[in-house]
């Protein structure tokens, strides 16, 4: 037995990780990840920390990260344009521990992750796959459709959460072991209540605790969800996790819930012996779900009743992926009344002709209109008006969702739908008045980190995203 000298270690190319959240308890081998190469490239500052399979070390977080993040985006790599850049640029900065919070965002410039109090301990949010993968699904979103940044939309600002929450499942599901593991304890049938359908289980655990309205008690949140379609802006700002609220974390599950649905359903149609997919199937299905997504997310108009073109522009790209994936997507969406029946029979019967009119209206920005609402200073305590911008794009066929007897219902005006949007940004605490306030006036919010700010611009003050969580 040869004996490799001290001076020369051997290299080591595998890790081990946390194969979706460290309380499922699971470990997985992956290969060693470059962040820095090729394509969608990360940087990590600081020095590179050698492999540690101590858990509880900044290292094991490390390379955990790391190699979620590398997987990640060789998963999205293929839909995202050349050159293969994120929105602002060649390289994303992560930083895996700013500050104590219960939090994890994406800013533009990075990814960011956060430690807080859990009843073990501290937990990191960069410690899960699931929770990283989630971040890295916004800056995907982002570099592929940017311009749902600047929309002041629920519903659009849910679709940006619920496209995070399909990357943490999707990119969880390119590990082999996790794909094996899920069938058999699924039993082939992905849609139930899973360790792949609860997202983030340590730290939502740990939010629970804290913010009982923000988490379920053992995860984030959990795809395998049956809510319903309502118009957001007749829904409360919070409730608790067994109820709908406008918050788009909250919003978002019921267009998770329909497409976690697909998902299972676009696996039994693929399967050879739909009694018994297997793993090799099921990869297969997470990059047509990938590639479905990513079209429709470039071609659906920011309009007020957005779930309703989103869902559309998805069924329709289904439709040119597979003829019977139109059917699967169709029958989602309806059942969680995202679209209405009239609306899905109308898709049915000439998806064809819908497409090329979604193809033909994608980015085409000519025959948008622009508007600017003013809003008064004294309802949110500024000491001037706030100036909003919209921009009404030019519309071809309107989808609508449905009401509980299944029918269109017309939805809120643009107009309407931004009010309710920034009325509630400033009632949960969500704004950053960045000196704007009126004299004497305390913003609400218990939380420090905040998804907006206001920001002085030639055409007066604005409103501005600054992350998602
Ligand atoms: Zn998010």
């Amino acid at each position: 037995m040869s004996v490799a000298p001290l001076n020369n270690p051997p290299v080591i190319t595998d890790l081990t990780i946390w194969e979706d959240d460290p309380a499922s308890g699971v470990f997985t081998i992956a290969p060693k990840p470059d962040v820095t190469l090729p394509p969608l490239k990360f940087l990590f500052p600081g020095a590179v920390p050698p492999v540690s399979n101590d858990i509880n070390s900044p290292a094991f977080r490390y390379w955990t990260a790391a190699e979620a993040l590398k997987r990640g985006a060789n998963f999205w790599a293929p839909i995202v344009p050349q050159p293969k850049w994120w929105q602002r640029g060649e390289t994303l900065e992560v930083h895996l521990d700013r500050w104590e919070d219960l939090e994890a965002d994406y800013d533009r410039n990075a990814l960011n992750f956060y430690h807080g109090p859990s009843a073990c301990g501290k937990v990191y949010s960069c410690a899960s796959p699931d929770v990283v993968c989630h971040e890295l699904g916004h800056a995907i979103l982002d570099a592929i459709r940017p311009s749902l940044w600047t929309a002041h939309l629920q519903e659009v600002a849910s679709f940006h959460e619920t496209f995070g929450d399909m990357s943490a499942i999707l990119c969880a599901l390119q590990l082999p072991s996790l794909r094996q593991a899920i069938l058999v304890e699924t039993y082939g049938n992905l849609c139930g209540d899973s360790r792949l359908s609860r997202i983030g289980e340590q730290f939502g655990t740990a939010v629970h605790a804290l913010y009982p309205k923000d988490a379920d008690p053992n995860c984030l949140r959990n795809a395998s969800s049956f809510f319903s379609y309502c118009d957001p802006s007749s829904l409360p700002s919070s409730a608790l996790t067994t109820s709908l609220s406008s918050n788009p974390h909250s919003f978002s599950r019921v267009f998770t819930g329909a497409l976690f649905e697909a998902l299972a359903d676009m696996l039994t149609l693929s399967a050879v012996d739909p009694n018994a997919p297997t793993p090799n199937e099921l990869l297969a299905v997470t990059e047509d779900m990938r590639d479905i997504l990513a079209g429709a997310a470039t071609k659906a108009n920011q309009v007020s009743g957005y779930f309703a073109e989103v869902a559309t522009a998805i069924a329709l790209q289904s439709a040119q992926k597979n003829q019977n994936y139109l059917g699967i997507f169709l029958g989602a969406f309806v059942s969680h009344s995202i679209l209405s029946m009239e609306t899905a029979v109308t898709i049915q019967s000439s998806p064809d002709a819908l497409q090329a009119e979604f193809d033909e209206m994608a980015d085409d920005s000519r025959f948008a209109e622009s508007f600017t609402m003013v809003l008064p200073a004294l309802r949110y305590g500024l000491a001037e008006d706030l100036y909003v911008d919209m921009i009404s794009p030019r519309q071809g066929f309107v989808a609508r969702s449905a009401g509980r007897d299944g029918k269109s219902v017309e939805p809120a005006s643009l107009a309407t739908a931004t009010e309710a949007f920034v009325d509630e940004l400033f009632l949960t605490g969500q704004v950053d008045y960045n000196d704007y306030g009126a004299r004497g006036f305390k913003p609400y919010g218990r939380r420090r980190s905040k998804t907006h700010e206001l920001v002085r611009t030639d055409g007066g003050l604005k409103l501005q995203r600054r992350l998602f969580h």
